[in-house]
């Protein structure tokens, strides 16, 4: 920053991957007062795109913005109808739904103007509030305009913010001023650091081959390592070269010691299993191709898609697998997996070496989708369409409408959607179908929630 308070904003260096939900910053005010000037200039974009026209009817939308490494979404609320009969009031409406989604609320005001009615009124809706609101004295484009700054400490939100969203000046202060008041991102990183080998989970019912698959796994590619350069590994985890990369096979020590017989109890065996999902970032089930899908198998499934883990589903024995027996393998898998269609599905076998080489493809993939963090505005692009093409369905002569949607985390894959009320059970699985069919996630689970405004 320079000595007269101007500054030119850099492009935004690109954030570490934030690990809890990106915190929401609404930029709320009548139109003309410059929001949407002022949200190009916080997401650090410099063609800003303003319509000079007062009162130009934009929709709601998020933008991503990073500012110091921490991550935020900006949500311009420009949805402003210019023919509605009571300003104050569709002002009002639109505090309203900014209030409820966000965590800090950004007032504009334009200083040239002052304080008018329609802001006085939008101002009793935001200290209603419980949300931290931020007064922006905008248009404020030299020092001597300061002074007409001070002026709003009438509208009782506090210090008025003087900027000037054109030029920049006070840019820099505010955004500091905007990290100030957003929640702490939370402190534990699911995934510190420097990234060791990638951890897998080897789990399945006793006999469905887990040991073999190790042996083969092992036997092919002649590494099970000791150890790998700056990681500590479990001793009890195995670190196996497949396909030219070192994975950490979790909990696997008593497969490589095994000569045969399972030990311990079903209960003991389950608890083992649950904890090396836990500690894994994608499991391979394993089942046993030539038998029916039982209970058990359903039971480790599950634990799977509940621990949130990436997964691929390998039919081991396949060996054994006859036309007949094929035939009604596919009618099992249709039954019997048709709630996680996402998995990935491997034919192999550990006795012949069969397809045991897709085994590493296969870890990539669910794992790159896992971690997959899809950008905010590509999301709403893509989400904005799907909801003009198929609105939520009236019930009771009202249709909750979805707002916008951001990507609160990854690993796995989850997503909020803000509504103006709760949706039909049956409408959030279609969004979040149609979100796989335009994004894919294949091999990971992913989950969507709602956030109603009240
Ligand atoms: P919105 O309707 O609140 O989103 O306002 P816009 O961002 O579209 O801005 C309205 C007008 O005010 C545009 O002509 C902008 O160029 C102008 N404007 C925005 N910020 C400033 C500023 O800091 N100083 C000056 N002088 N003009 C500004
Ligand atoms: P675990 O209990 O899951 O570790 O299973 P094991 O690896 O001990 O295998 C159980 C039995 O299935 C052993 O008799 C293996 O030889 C046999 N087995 C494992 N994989 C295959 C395979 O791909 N084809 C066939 N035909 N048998 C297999």
């Amino acid at each position: 920053m320079t000595g007269d308070g101007w500054v030119e904003l850099e492009e935004p260096e690109l954030a570490e991957e934030p690990t809890g939900p990106v915190p929401v910053v609404a930029v709320v005010g009548r139109p003309n007062v410059g929001k949407s000037t002022l949200v190009n200039r916080l997401i650090g974009r410099r063609q800003a795109v303003v319509e000079d026209t007062p009162g130009v009817t934009r929709d709601r939308v998020p933008y991503d913005a990073q500012w110091t490494g921490r991550q935020f979404t900006v949500v311009d609320t420009g949805g402003w109808e210019p023919d509605a009969k009571d300003r104050a009031a569709a002002i009002a409406a639109q505090a309203e739904i900014a209030i409820s989604t966000a965590d800090v609320v950004i007032f504009v005001v334009d200083t040239t103007v002052g304080a008018t009615d329609v802001d006085e009124a939008a101002v009793r809706m935001l200290r209603r509030s419980a949300k931290p609101v931020l007064l922006v004295a905008n248009k404020v484009d030299n020092a001597a305009l300061e002074i007409e700054a001070t002026s709003l400490w009438s509208l009782g939100l506090g210090e008025p913010f003087p900027v000037s969203a054109l030029h920049g000046r006070g840019a820099g202060d505010l955004l500091d001023k905007i990290l100030e008041l957003l929640p702490e991102p939370p402190l534990i990183n699911e995934n510190p650091g420097p990234r060791g080998p990638r951890r897998v989970a080897l789990v399945g019912r006793p006999n469905v081959g887990k040991s073999s698959l190790l042996n083969r796994l092992a036997r092919e590619d002649r590494a099970v390592v000791d150890s790998v350069a700056g990681t500590t590994v479990d001793p009890v985890d195995s670190l196996v070269e497949i396909g030219g990369e070192v994975w950490q096979l979790v909990d696997t020590a008593g497969l490589r010691k095994r000569v045969g017989r399972a030990s311990g109890t079903e209960y003991y065996a389950s608890l083992r299993t649950a904890g090396a999902v836990e500690a894994a970032e994608v499991a391979v089930v394993l089942l046993d191709a030539s038998e029916t899908i039982s209970e058990q198998d359903q039971r480790i499934l599950s634990m799977v898609t509940e621990a949130g883990r990436a997964m691929v589903i390998a039919f081991n024995k396949w060996d054994l697998v006859d036309g007949e027996r094929r035939y009604y393998l596919d009618k099992e898998i249709d039954r019997e997996l048709r709630r996680i269609p996402w998995a990935i599905r491997l034919n192999l076998s550990a006795r012949t070496g069969r397809a045991v080489d897709k085994l590493a493809p296969a870890l990539r993939k669910a794992l790159a989708s896992w971690e997959t963090r899809i950008p905010t505005g590509q999301l709403n692009q893509w989400l904005t369409a799907l909801v003009q093409a198929t609105p939520h369905p009236v019930r009771g002569g009202r249709a909750p409408r979805v707002l916008f949607a951001t990507q609160a985390s990854t690993c796995p894959p989850k997503f909020i959607l803000f509504t103006t009320g709760p949706l039909d059970a049956g409408y959030q699985r279609f969004v979040e179908r149609k979100l796989r069919e335009e994004f894919g996630f294949e091999g990971s689970p992913i989950e969507v929630s709602v956030k109603a405004r009240k």
